[in-house]
């Protein structure tokens, strides 16, 4: 099976009643790029990895250049390069954090650069750079709120007027911003659900520690609700992605694109697999799948749907 899905890894991902979804991968090196046959491009570059050996912040120039080797490693498809995503689980040595008793409901993503608006807009300037030469969306993590997504946007238009081209979003990992997201994807391009985070804050079970495992799940169908959410309430053009790991899972992959979504980013090595489910689905039977999921009582009971299904 995975044979037949790496000689057809180039093929688009189109359901058997025509409907096309990206398949992009999640990337944290040059060569997760590079070993991501078949991707349609990045749908995640988890900066604060490809940076997480630094004992000091990546000049502009630096950062440019890694993002450049990225996108030429995915043939000049597009690259959706999230801002630096630290805290929580993430340390990054160059931008050391004070102790917090809840570091997953402290300073993270976004909120740790209202302090360090320099380094962010650093980052920014790379992205601009890039944007220039080839197709780059740009996103923020761990946004909360309407007034955060204003202020990031200002960061960027700081800098001077936007590259052609050049996508603006954020990631929905927080239940706020799944719930509000009419309001918050108002002057953005798209966004991205990321399932990992959502998953943890939505059943409030930390999603390093192995004693609460099984409560993170993201099949529970309050997880699903909420995607569901965001794709009903998201205005109209505003394109909706998952970047968590949820999208990695051919099965739960099936799904995501029942519920609506409109583009998936997996890990590499499982885009050909992800590409070749999709291609054996209808999107009439996979919306049926997702009606039938968002009435199960249990993530347990959605995983017994879709092996049954699948
Ligand atoms: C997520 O939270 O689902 C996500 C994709 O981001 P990360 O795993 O890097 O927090
Ligand atoms: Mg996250």
């Amino acid at each position: 099976e995975r044979e037949v899905a790496l000689a057809e890894a180039d093929q688009p991902a189109t359901t058997t009643d025509g409907r096309t979804i990206p398949v992009f991968a999640n990337v944290g090196s040059v060569q997760d790029a590079r070993d991501a046959r078949g991707a349609d491009g990045s749908g995640l570059v988890r900066t604060e990895v490809l940076f997480g050996d630094r004992r000091t912040a990546p000049t502009t120039a630096e950062q440019a250049e890694v993002f450049r080797a990225i996108a030429a490693a995915l043939d000049g498809r597009p690259i959706t390069i999230r801002t630096w995503d630290i805290g929580g689980d993430k340390p990054l040595p160059f931008l050391p954090q004070p102790p917090e008793a809840n570091p997953f409901l402290g300073e993270r993503g976004l909120r740790v650069f209202r302090r360090r608006p320099d380094l962010l807009r650093d980052q920014l300037r790379a992205v601009r750079e890039v944007a220039a030469e080839t197709p780059v969306l740009v996103m923020f993590p761990m946004v909360t709120t309407v007034e955060e997504v204003a202020w990031g946007i200002e960061q960027l238009d700081a800098l001077g007027s936007r590259p052609d081209g050049l996508k603006i979003g954020i990631m929905v990992e927080v239940p706020a911003a799944a719930l509000r997201v009419g309001r918050l994807a108002e002057r953005l391009d798209f966004v991205s659900i990321g399932t990992n985070d959502l998953t943890q804050y939505t059943t409030a079970a930390d999603r390093t520690n192995t004693a609460v495992a099984a409560l993170a799940d993201g099949l529970d169908p309050a997880v699903l609700q909420l995607i569901a959410t965001v794709v009903s309430s998201v205005p109209a053009g505003v394109e909706v992605a998952v970047c968590g790991d949820l999208a990695s899972d051919p099965a739960a992959a099936s799904l995501l694109v029942g519920l609506g979504v409109q583009e998936l980013s997996a890990v590499g090595p499982q885009v050909p697999l992800v590409k070749a489910k999709l291609r054996r689905l209808a999107y009439a039977d996979a919306a049926a799948l997702a009606t039938e999921a968002l009435d199960c009582a249990s993530a347990t009971e959605v995983r017994e749907l879709l092996k049954r299904t699948s």
